[in-house]
């Protein structure tokens, strides 16, 4: 928290620079070395401009060329720590802040696609043996409880940390749905909600043990019956109550990509002590209601925008931002187009709304 005030030798006062809005930008980072460098063009030819002043790359285990963990066959010639430093670099000359992500607990695959993390350490699976292809759930998740989960994904973020040279860490720890389950030894018949807040607080120890402040995403710290948000914008398996049990400093990213008459989860992630991140996707009018809710409902803690993606290469979404006003969505363009539509329409207004701002 910066003092309102800062006080020089002479006894003279002068203010604070104001808070600065949170303006960010969620991609997936692409898994080869030349479109990933393309991200320098997104930054400085589309984001940038548009007032974008943090970048979140999400990666999977499979998706960086880690070293730490030799059991973890990542792509061939994939993105490694010689990109992430470019970047890195480049974005920090531009005055964009990288913030890696790797998806903890849950996401651990998608469809029948298992991620490397379970394929190589199939011992911390939450579910081991179980729903073979996948079939039947929505993505597999690794144990709360086994120490092995952390000791690995540890050196996963740590080498992610090193490789952006990053001061902070988005863990994900979205739409968990198996944790707790029946068939893990370790955790059968726990409080989900004592599970997920073990697991965060392991993550919160590691990343303050190297000074990064903590972003996760909300959802299941929210009670999906209470809130009227349904299980998956928040949680109706009990994890929700893990949001007493976890420390105030952890950034909240809160997603909702649906048009309301009020987002409550805005006031109660501040009320209770944490920062807010809210994160909107490709539908112009939720983002609209959401950032209007978010003006309303500010105090402090409220951070600014995070404009999710969600897909899309970095030059057709470089193309998106950069389409004159009116522009016809081209054949056979994905959800892209739309968040290109919503970050041009909308990033500008935050970056420059003094509702928002970092106050750490
Ligand atoms: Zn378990």
């Amino acid at each position: 928290m910066l003092p309102a005030l800062l006080v020089l030798g002479s006894g003279s006062m002068l203010p604070a620079d104001p808070p600065r809005p949170w303006v960010g930008f969620h991609m997936f980072a692409p898994t080869d070395p030349a479109s990933f460098l393309q991200i320098k063009d997104l930054v400085a030819k589309g984001l940038k401009p548009l007032g974008v002043n943090a970048l979140i790359l999400e990666f999977t285990s499979d998706s960086f060329a880690y070293q730490s963990v030799p059991e973890l066959k990542p792509y061939a010639r994939g993105v490694g720590k010689k990109e992430a430093r470019e970047l890195a670099s480049f974005c920090r000359a531009q005055g964009v802040r990288v913030i890696p992500q790797l998806n903890c607990v849950g996401h651990q695959s998608w469809a029948e696609t298992t991620f490397g993390l379970l394929k190589a350490f199939p011992e911390i699976d939450e579910t081991p043996g179980q729903f073979p292809g996948n079939k039947g759930i929505y993505c597999r998740s690794w144990c709360t409880s086994n120490p092995k989960s952390y000791e690995v994904v540890f050196r996963l973020i740590d080498e992610l940390m090193d490789a952006f040279q990053a001061d902070a860490f988005h863990v994900g720890m979205d739409e968990v749905f198996l944790i707790g389950h029946e068939s893990c030894p370790l955790c059968k018949g726990k409080d989900p909600g004592e599970l997920f807040a073990n697991a965060v607080k392991r993550l919160h120890r590691h990343l303050k043990s190297k000074r990064a402040t903590m972003l996760m995403w909300g959802d299941r710290l929210l009670d999906g019956r209470a809130t009227g948000y349904g299980e998956w914008e928040a949680a109706t398996n009990g994890t929700h109550t893990a949001i007493d049990r976890i420390p105030k400093d952890i950034v909240m990213c809160d997603w909702h990509y649906e048009p309301r008459a009020g987002y409550p989860s805005l006031e109660i992630f501040q009320q209770k002590g944490f920062r807010v991140w809210p994160a909107g996707w490709r539908n112009e009018a939720a983002t609209e209601a959401f950032l209007e809710d978010s003006r309303r409902k500010a105090t402090p803690k409220m951070l600014g925008h995070l404009f999710t993606s969600w897909g899309g290469s970095p030059e057709q979404l470089l193309a998106a931002l950069s389409a004159p006003e009116g522009a016809t969505k081209p054949e056979g363009a994905g959800d892209w187009w739309s968040v290109g539509r919503v970050v041009r329409r909308f990033a500008p207004r935050v970056a420059k709304d003094a509702a928002f701002g970092a106050r750490e």
